[in-house]
């Protein structure tokens, strides 16, 4: 199992890493505004992710139309995950959260388009924009 919690600890999270079926970096420019360079975050099955504590919630409007609520904490305000309304049973959970980010591999990022000269793409497989469809094909969701 591996876990993790907000800055403040008050939301704590715990989920098996063999749920984790995406591993991605978005640099969208949402995600700029909200995370300062990009979003990092792993996809897994919503009820394969144990969330312990409350979380306090927002709802923006994403890239494709669709709504995706971000789900944070009260106390200290750290993002812990989003639930895109594109990708119903889906939860994205935010890479900053967890206690040992050592082992994560990432697949690749997204909307490198829109990312400053500054904060290059880390992983070898990009796309300029969404994830294309016949890269969406494989994704087990
Ligand atoms: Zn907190
Ligand atoms: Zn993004």
């Amino acid at each position: 199992m591996k876990e993790g919690c907000c800055y403040c600890g008050n939301v704590q999270i715990k989920f098996c890493e063999s749920n984790v079926i995406l591993a991605l970096h978005c640099h969208c420019l949402d995600c700029q505004k909200y995370f300062g360079t990009k979003a990092s975050v792993l996809t897994m099955p919503s009820k394969t992710l144990e969330i312990y504590g409350k979380t306090c919630s927002a709802e923006i409007i994403g890239g494709s139309g669709k709504k995706i609520i971000r789900h944070f904490c009260g106390e200290c305000g750290t993002v812990i995950f989003n639930v895109p309304e594109f990708r119903p049973g889906y939860t994205n959970l935010m890479v900053s959260t967890l206690d040992d980010v050592s082992w994560v591999k990432f697949d690749f990022s997204i909307w490198t388009k829109s990312a400053p000269t500054w904060a290059k793409p880390s992983t070898d497989i990009v796309f300029p924009g969404a994830i294309p469809s016949e890269v969406l094909k494989t994704i087990p969701f």
